[in-house]
């Protein structure tokens, strides 16, 4: 049966991991400072390591400090941010920018719970900067660690649960160590990214081994408890790829809030939508009009169905609806925030040959137009 190390010995066998195997490499480990540690952790979020460098360097190429993030237009931010997801990061990114400039003259504070009212910055977001960036003291719990700590203790039930959470943090709390934080902090994020991995766990080279309860009864898989399942409702939707007789694409902004908040897309329409007769009432005549196969995007909260419509229109229309509009040229793309759907349909539209694409269209009906023609 195991025995739980004493909470000196579970940081001190952690800490000699850390020296020997601890990743001490990464670009945010370089030049270490609130901002650095603050802008990955934010790109870290449900996001994995190998992805985030290359966004991360990118943007502390355009974006050095807090300041010039501060000062950006949100848009720049987003078309920085295209293909990470979770956009609600990148919005709440570039608000806490502006919020650390206007109300701490630039500097972030140092403190949990200072770091924790700063919009998009939670509980294990404050601690993992107060301990790397001003080595102070503070645990985290970030989804690296709730595993490590969930098996090490056998913690039944699902994180996102409060008790649950609250029974965590109680752990990780005891666990932190006065000194070294910051590398207690990074080791525990290692080992729960390298070691403690979601399937197949290496617990023969784990130093927590000798007193982990799930290791001692096999039950690694089982802990942390998982989501309890739920069906997510689908939605069907069809893209308008409309192409204006120059061969632009017409994207419209959507409104901050919500599903691609800010960003750039194709207008939407129900998928039960006639969509010769909706984009001839709204944009103008249609020249040509081809669906595309159908395919399935998962958000968190629901299941979108697309079928992209790539629309020709007769003329470029003079006056669209009250969203903001811009006709992009998919063989110049110009810096917007885009959805990722998105972006991979105008990537997919830059490689047809427009002349061949046009011939091909103008023989080409979709199965509603071919209904409504009967
Ligand atoms: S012994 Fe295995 S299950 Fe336990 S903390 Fe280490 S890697 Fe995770």
């Amino acid at each position: 049966m195991s025995t739980f190390l004493s909470s000196a010995s579970f940081s001190s066998s952690v800490l000699k991991w850390f020296d020997k195997h601890g990743r001490k490499h990464l670009p945010w480990q370089q030049n270490i400072s609130a901002y650095r540690v603050w802008l990955s952790e934010i790109m870290l979020q449900q996001t994995q390591v190998t992805t985030v460098i290359p966004y991360f360097e990118r943007f502390t190429a355009r974006f050095p400090d807090v300041k010039s993030l501060a000062a950006a237009p949100i848009d720049e931010v987003l078309h920085l941010w295209t293909g990470l997801g979770y956009y609600a990061r990148a919005r709440n990114l570039h608000k806490c920018a502006q919020t650390v400039v206007a109300e701490y003259d630039g500097e972030f504070p140092s403190t949990v719970d200072a770091l924790a009212d700063l919009p998009g910055i939670g509980r294990s977001t404050a601690g993992a900067i107060v301990s790397i960036a001003f080595q102070k003291r503070a645990a985290i719990l970030d989804g690296n660690v709730k595993r490590v700590l969930a098996r090490y203790h056998a913690v039944e039930g699902w994180p996102g649960q409060l008790d649950v959470a609250n029974q965590l943090w109680e752990i990780a709390e005891t666990y932190t160590p006065k000194t070294r934080a910051n590398h207690y902090t990074q080791a525990m994020m290692d080992m729960g990214a390298t070691l403690c991995t979601r399937s197949k766990p290496r617990c023969t080279e784990c130093p927590l081994q000798g007193g982990c309860v799930a290791f001692a009864t096999g039950k690694q898989s089982q802990y942390p408890g998982k989501k309890p399942k739920k069906i997510l409702p689908e939605k069907a939707v069809h893209l308008l790829m409309l192409r204006n007789p120059a061969g632009d694409l017409l994207l419209q902004q959507r409104a901050a809030q919500g599903i691609w908040g800010g960003l750039w897309s194709f207008p939407e329409v129900a998928i039960d939508t006639d969509v010769h007769g909706y984009v001839e009432d709204h944009f103008g005549k249609v020249s040509a009009l081809e669906e595309w196969s159908s395919y399935r995007h998962t958000f968190s909260h629901y299941h979108l169905d697309i079928t992209p419509v790539l629309v020709q229109l007769a003329k470029t229309p003079n006056a669209i609806g009250e969203a903001a509009v811009h006709w992009f040229n998919p063989h110049q793309p110009s810096e917007l925030g885009l959805a990722a759907p998105v972006k991979k349909l105008l990537e997919k539209i830059a490689q047809l040959d427009p002349r061949a694409s046009a011939t091909k269209m103008a023989t080409s009906v979709t199965k509603s137009e071919r209904k409504k023609r009967k």
